[in-house]
Order: structure tokens, then sequence, then C-alpha cells
């Protein structure tokens, strides 16, 4: 995708997230790094016991194109997807403690200095999501053993953005309510949450099902206070948030922590 054609579609983004709270990534873009670098997935599709790959090739470029749009902001791409195609159907069930079967697919199938992609039926490992996947975290430091994981259901679903939450973890960024305990008010935002200062404090807990089905969707209707006593108000918009479904965009200082995360990679040699 050229350059100019990504970074409309970025310009777009804010047009289909109208629910989420804030979309204060679209603004300050212009002081943000430019990488210039645009990254190779390899997709590994993994069948299941019936021989059935259960992903179209359109859904992996759609799905694509989508990170290509929420990365252009600091000039990331991901260019055009190598596939290939495995009949291991022990492989399409990544269970809770299944981390040794993703060691042995990396061991058996990475490519090195390739993102290397998982499409699997379940993805239950421990430090992932279940239903949507698993990525390394700081993935992008690691030149052979640095995978992503996602399910076969993720990329059947519309809401093509949640790829992007998996890049996030694999550039280096934690989920909004990383480890509790951050302040509404902000004090402790550095040491506490997922130690970045412009995503507001995230208790992370889901919003009620029958909000979701409402006209107002992402909105947080639990009166969840921090220790302060104060209300949380967290952006539910965020990539990296849990409030699945109203993704819309990375912060400011989201997109600053992956572009440094990627220039000063300690093994960084891709
Ligand atoms: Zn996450």
């Amino acid at each position: 995708m050229s350059r100019i054609l990504q970074f409309l579609l970025f310009l777009m983004l804010p047009l289909v997230c109208l629910e989420a709270q804030t979309v204060s990534y679209t603004s300050k873009h212009k002081d943000l790094p430019c990488l210039d670098k645009q990254f190779t997935v390899f997709a590994h599709i993994i069948q299941d016991s019936f021989g059935g790959s259960n992903v179209k090739l359109e859904s992996i470029h759609g799905a694509m194109n989508m990170a290509d749009s929420l990365f252009a902001p600091i000039c990331i791409s991901f260019g055009t997807c190598q596939i290939d195609t495995f009949p291991y159907y022990q492989f399409d069930t990544l269970n809770l403690d299944d981390i040794g079967k993703l060691r042995e697919m990396e061991r058996r199938y990475n490519l090195d200095e390739v993102i290397n992609m998982y499409i699997v039926s379940v993805v239950g490992l421990t430090g992932g999501h279940p239903n949507w996947g698993y990525a390394e975290q700081n993935g992008i430091w690691m030149i052979d053993s640095g995978s992503i994981v996602v399910t076969k259901e993720l990329l059947l679903n519309k809401d093509t953005k949640k790829l992007a939450h998996f890049l996030g973890h694999y550039f280096g960024l934690l989920d909004t309510d990383y480890g509790g305990g951050e302040l509404v008010n902000g004090s402790n935002c550095a040491i506490a949450g997922d130690l970045i200062c412009d995503t507001p404090a995230d208790p992370g807990v889901p919003p009620d099902p029958a909000d979701l089905m409402s006209s107002r969707p992402c909105n947080l209707d639990v009166d969840l206070k921090d220790a302060n006593d104060d209300f949380y108000l967290p952006d539910m918009g965020n990539i990296m948030s849990l409030y699945w479904g109203c993704h819309c965009g990375f912060s400011f200082d989201q997109y600053k922590l992956m572009a440094k995360n990627y220039l000063e990679g300690v093994n960084k040699k891709w």
C-alpha cells in the first residue's frame, strides 16, 4: 500500500471510531518519529483435524491493511504477507499450558527476521487473550523465537483492528489495565498500570453485555472508583484496552514507545 493511501486510511479512522470516548491519538501525530519501515509478516495457517483451514486469505489481508493504517503515524507497514498452510492439527489448539507447543512450532516453522503469525482455532495460552490470541511481549527484540498467535475467529470477525492489539504487544505495549493500581489523577502513571501516562487509568472491567447491545456500547456504566475515590474514565477506544469491539487507535505515547522499542531494541537486526 502506498504511504499516501496508508495515511489517508489513517485519517479516516475517526469516522469509524465515533463511539470511542477519545480520539486524542489523532492529534500531535506530526511530532512522532517516522521509521519508514516495512515488516514482512509470515502467516502460518494451521489446519484442523479435518484438513480445513477455516480462514480466508482476504480476511488476513484485510486485517493487515487495517494494521497498516493504525501504524501509519510512525511510518510502519506490514507489507504483503507470505502465507503457508500446515496439516499438523495438534498445533491448532493451544491451551493454557501449551507454551511448549508454541515453542515447538516456532522451532519448526519460524522464519528469521520476519513477524511470524500463527493462525489457529484455539488460543488459551497464559498471558494471552482467550478467543483472540497471544503475542510475545517485545517480540520485536527477538530474532528467532518471537511470534504472534491469532485465532481464526479474530480474522473472521468484522472488527479487523483486533490484530493491531497483538502487534502492540509485539512492539512492547502493555494492556491499559496491566497490573492495576493506576490512579485516575495520573500521579503514579509512570510506575503503575501500563506505565504510559497518556492512557487513563483503566479498571479493566468488561462492559455489561447488555450495554454492548445498546446504542452507546462503549461507555463504562459501572461506578468504579480508584484508591482516591475518583471514578475511572478509561479510554475504551484504545487498541490496548480489553474493551474489544470499542477499539479505535493508539495514543501518542504508545506510538512513541513502539517506535523507541524498535529503534533501541538490543537484538534488532531487522
Ligand atoms: Zn493484550
